[in-house]
């Protein structure tokens, strides 16, 4: 496994946003990911993890360390009966059609979420009323000690967008979901149904990180930034997009920095605290 030096992690981010990290690396499997973990302590390096950057804001400054980016390594997808093992680097849409085609349902609402099935679990991604962490059987981590650990969905504290793993303290390598058996074509169907109601809502043709902000308790983000009519409002090439006015797209060349003043902008038409659904790619002394 390659290590390079000063990578922009704007090639790497769905916002096409983000400065260079000093060291950058794609582990391809176990080993891999334990030697960048022992390469990060041996040069007491802060690591940030990457899974496709699909909900996540890099800096402009970039990070100062290791950045560790799943997407593209740890692939390996396999079936038994009712229950898929998949690698943290996994996508989304690969899980959710090879899990069609074997006439499993489950994840069907997942269609259209462009993340990593370690991204996913992370941030218990979800759509339509449901969220990944119901589905999971286990989970299998690595420690910052390059330690593994198998846990169970009831160790992870999965809430809404929410789970323990985002504190930090682990890898997300595998994951295994028990699903049932269901009719291929209805399955196609609902998946055919969500990416269509995705693609009338949504600014798919521009870069984004999808929701902003999350909802607050019984509300939508997006109805409430509408009607404070923030859609359009602009910072540099960062726009509060006008088909959704919980998504900020990259009209070209918008830096962090315009993204997290828009944001300020937005919560100020708001007159309410929303709390930010997206991560910001910081060191905790950053
Ligand atoms: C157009 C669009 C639509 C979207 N729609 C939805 C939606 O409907 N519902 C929804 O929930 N989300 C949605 N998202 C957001 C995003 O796709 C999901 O949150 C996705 O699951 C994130 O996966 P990722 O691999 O890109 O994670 P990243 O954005 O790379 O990372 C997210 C967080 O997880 C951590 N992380 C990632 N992988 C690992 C790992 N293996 N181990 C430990 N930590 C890890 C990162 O450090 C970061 O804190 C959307 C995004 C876009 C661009």
């Amino acid at each position: 496994m390659k290590i390079i030096r000063r990578e922009p992690l704007k090639k790497h981010t769905s916002f096409r946003i983000g400065g260079p990290a000093d060291y950058f690396c794609v582990p391809q499997n176990l080993a891999d990911l334990q030697a960048a973990v022992a390469f990060a302590r041996d040069n007491k390096l802060a690591v940030a993890v990457l899974g496709a950057g699909t909900n996540l804001l890099a800096l402009d400054r970039g990070f100062r360390g290791l950045v560790i980016k799943f997407a593209g390594g740890l692939r390996s997808l396999s079936l038994r009966n009712r229950v898929i093992h998949a690698g943290a680097g996994v996508l989304l849409p690969t899980l959710v059609a090879r899990a069609g085609n074997e006439g499993l349902t489950g994840l069907e609402f997942l269609a259209g979420i462009p993340g990593t099935v370690g991204g996913a679990v992370v941030m218990n991604a979800g759509a339509w009323g449901k969220e990944i962490g119901r589905y999971l059987l286990r989970v299998t981590v690595m420690d910052r000690a390059g330690k593994i650990k198998v846990l169970k969905p009831g160790q992870l504290r999965f809430g809404y967008r929410r789970s323990l793993l985002q504190k930090g303290n682990y890898f997300l390598v595998e994951a295994v979901f028990r699903l049932r058996r269901g009719s291929r074509s209805a399955i196609k169907a609902r998946i055919d149904r969500y990416l269509k109601e995705r693609r009338a809502k949504q600014p798919l043709g521009s870069p984004n990180a999808g929701s902003i902000f999350k909802n607050p308790p019984g509300r939508f983000a997006g109805q409430i930034l509408e009607a404070a009519g923030c859609k359009g409002l602009r910072v540099g090439d960062a726009q509060v997009s006008p088909k959704h006015a919980n998504f900020i797209v990259n009209l070209g060349e918008a830096k962090a920095g315009d993204v997290l003043r828009l944001m300020t902008k937005m919560l100020g038409r708001a007159k309410m605290k929303l709390e930010p659904e997206i991560k910001i790619m910081v060191k905790s002394d950053q």
